[in-house]
């Protein structure tokens, strides 16, 4: 099947790293947001405790932290394939909109959803815009961005049927959305329940392999 729309995860799925991980190294702030991350905090409740240790630093500091992660092997050809056969390409994303637009600009992608960092005054305040969705649909997911909800907007948006979607992403952040899409990915899974959740997972890091199961 040749999906008439494709999402995407950013961090692990587009990008060889992690925007959280690279822009914390950059500011000695890694011990908390681990401490933060294995805290037992729900998802979106860990988002804002995050995006918190962030204030003060500036918009360009995460775009330098974006830019400073390369994008997975072969990402650009298998978005060019996926675009010769009329997809729609998106990225959703837990990690900023800011970092994500960029990716989505550089790829040149239909759609992208993330959290939003509040910005004022090219200072980034602490405070994060989430856009949830799990509440609207009862999803078991409970993060700040239910990649299921939003995976059925866009296609919705697009007028795609949901059969005919494709998602792909490498942790328990995107099982809601790998299980929804008629052709679900785990891509380098990176915890044991993204492995479990799909039968389709690519262990080369190599991003030409999603063709395999959109051919
Ligand atoms: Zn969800």
């Amino acid at each position: 099947m040749m999906p008439g729309l494709a999402a995407f995860d950013m961090d692990g799925t587009l990008i060889q790293g992690r925007l959280v991980f690279a822009l914390a190294d950059r500011f000695g702030l890694s011990g908390r947001v681990t401490e933060i991350q294995s805290s037992g905090m729900p998802g979106h409740e860990q988002t804002k405790a995050i995006a918190a240790l962030f204030e003060g630093l500036t918009k360009k500091d995460v775009q330098d932290a974006i830019e400073s992660i390369p994008l997975v092997k072969n990402c650009e050809q298998a978005i060019a394939k996926l675009k010769e056969n009329g997809c729609k390409i998106g990225i959703i994303s837990d990690s900023y909109t800011v970092a994500a637009g960029s990716v989505a600009d550089r790829l040149q992608l239909d759609f992208v959803a993330a959290n939003e960092l509040e910005i004022i005054g090219n200072k980034i305040t602490g405070k994060v815009g989430m856009p949830l969705g799990w509440e609207q649909i009862g999803c078991f997911c409970k993060i700040s961005v239910c990649k299921r909800y939003h995976l059925e907007k866009f296609a919705h948006k697009f007028g795609v049927p949901i059969e005919n979607t494709l998602a792909i992403g490498d942790t328990k952040s995107d099982i809601c959305m790998v299980q929804r899409a008629g052709v679900g990915i785990a891509f380098m899974p990176k915890d044991a329940e993204i492995a479990k959740a799909t039968n389709k997972i690519i262990r080369d890091s190599d991003l030409l392999k999603v063709l395999e199961f959109a051919a």
